[in-house]
């Protein structure tokens, strides 16, 4: 979560994080609607208790575009992953209304990030820092994967939980996973086909 935010030149004040870690309890018939995105262990895991990252899940609707680009000037970006241009932004937030997945954040303040914070490797439709008043969130870190790296994500998590690839081509690990793992995806029933998906390690 905080590779995300240096990497992508999130607000630290007001704090705005694209990914989200909600904690639940372990148990039978758990809900997400039940998890804790505030919990402050000190130590994690806790006992009894794992979590759940959430972010975008880049998921492609029903029709043509995914729905959170439909109701807003901001489209999808040729690779199929939803970007928003901070300059077309009206900040009307129709996207985030219609995002299930609570996946976009305004800047309601002015962004602060420190000056020796600061990520100047910057792509236009992912990482450069935003005004007050428009909509962001993760673009599967646009400024690394056009250039074959792994989104940040991915790169810091320590015991390589996350994985990043082309579902596209048959031989990529992330298609293995998803053809040989238990997966799932998160609200499966709207049929928003998302791209992120859960899967168990064994
Ligand atoms: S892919 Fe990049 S932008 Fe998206 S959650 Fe991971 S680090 Fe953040």
């Amino acid at each position: 979560m905080y590779a995300c935010v240096e990497e992508n030149n999130q607000s630290r004040d007001p704090q705005v994080h694209w990914i989200r870690v909600f904690e639940m309890e372990k148990g039978e018939g758990r809900r997400l609607l039940e998890a804790d995105p505030y919990y402050a262990p000190p130590e994690v895991p806790e006992d009894g208790h794992f979590y759940v990252p959430v972010q975008c899940p880049a998921s492609a609707g029903t029709r043509r575009a995914p729905r959170c680009a439909r109701p807003a000037p901001p489209g999808p970006e040729p690779t199929a992953c939803v970007v928003v241009d901070y300059d077309w932004c009206i900040g009307c937030r129709y996207c985030m209304a219609a995002c299930p997945y609570g996946a976009r954040h305004f800047n309601w303040g002015k962004p602060a990030i420190p000056t020796d914070a600061l990520n100047t490797k910057t792509h236009v439709l992912g990482n450069r820092p935003r005004p007050q008043g428009v909509v962001e969130k993760c673009t599967f870190c646009i400024q690394r994967t056009r250039d074959g790296r792994y989104p940040a994500c991915a790169e810091a998590c320590p015991v390589g939980a996350r994985k990043f690839g082309n579902l596209l081509d048959p031989d990529s690990e992330i298609r293995y996973i998803i053809e040989h793992k238990r997966v799932l995806v998160l609200k499966e029933e709207l049929n928003t086909l998302p791209k992120f998906f859960y899967f168990y390690a064994t």
